[in-house]
């Protein structure tokens, strides 16, 4: 499902955010990114959704060569992934739902129909009540969770979520995991970057990088 082949990002002559990358992931795992600040996880995130492009090597996406694509498909890539990134905020000048409903309102679907499918989009992640709730009167873990209903509202076969419990209490961040778990049961692949070893248990795989190139990747033994 997403293929990397000796993929690097080199942003100046020895600054490598991504050195000579192989990697392939299937339909419905739950991966776990793990390693150091630096090592270049949220980039490997972003060469996923075509925000950051590779300097050397190939990212295939069902198939496809993201760094072909024309600036005008990647809206169309974008809504088959679900992103939950650090520097995607919510609006803070609209209630909940207003956020959730955006992705669904510029596919061009109805006011109703989006309203429909943010609702649901709410429940899965168990927020129900905070459909007209703004996101500043929420908490840090309420707000992230918001955030994953606004990326899976789409029904998205991919999510990526950089950093999803960073901030986060043990409960909260519990409530996120679960949350991403749910979907990764519903057969959507999940991609999450973290430093929560939380995540290791509950990770089909786990991919370890370190500046800038896999140095490990296994299997946990409790897999999904
Ligand atoms: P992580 O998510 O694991 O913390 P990143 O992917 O954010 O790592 O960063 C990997 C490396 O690439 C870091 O050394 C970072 O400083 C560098 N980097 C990231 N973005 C840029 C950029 N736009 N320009 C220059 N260097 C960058
Ligand atoms: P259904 O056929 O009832 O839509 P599915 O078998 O497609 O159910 O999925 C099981 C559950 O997971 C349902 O609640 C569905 O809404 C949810 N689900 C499946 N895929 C996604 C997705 N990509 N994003 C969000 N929710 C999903």
């Amino acid at each position: 499902m997403i293929e990397f082949e000796h993929v690097s990002k080199q942003y100046s002559q020895d600054a490598y955010a991504l050195k000579d990358v192989s990697l392939s992931i299937g339909a419905g795992e739950l991966i776990f990114l793990a390693g150091p600040s630096g090592a270049g996880k949220s980039t490997l995130l972003k060469m996923i959704a075509g925000i950051e492009k590779p300097t050397a090597g190939q990212v295939k996406v069902n198939g496809q060569d993201i760094s072909k694509l024309k600036s005008s498909s990647l809206p169309y890539l974008r809504r088959k992934l679900g992103l939950i990134l650090q520097d995607q905020k919510l609006l803070t000048d609209r209630h909940v739902l207003a956020n959730v409903m955006l992705p669904i309102i510029v596919t061009g679907a109805s006011q109703a129909e989006a309203e429909t499918r943010a609702r649901i989009a709410l429940e899965k992640v168990g927020l129900p009540d905070k459909a007209y709730s703004m996101p500043l009167a929420l908490s840090g873990g309420e707000q992230q969770r918001v955030a994953i209903a606004r990326a899976i509202v789409n029904r998205p076969q991919i999510i990526l979520a950089d950093e999803p419990t960073a901030f986060l209490d043990r409960d909260n961040a519990n409530k996120v995991l679960g949350a991403l778990k749910a979907f990764q049961s519903a057969g959507v692949t999940c991609i999450i970057s973290s430093h929560d070893e939380q995540f290791l248990d509950q990770a089909s795989r786990v991919i370890y990088l370190s500046q800038g190139k896999v140095v490990e990747t296994w299997k946990s033994s409790l897999a999904a």
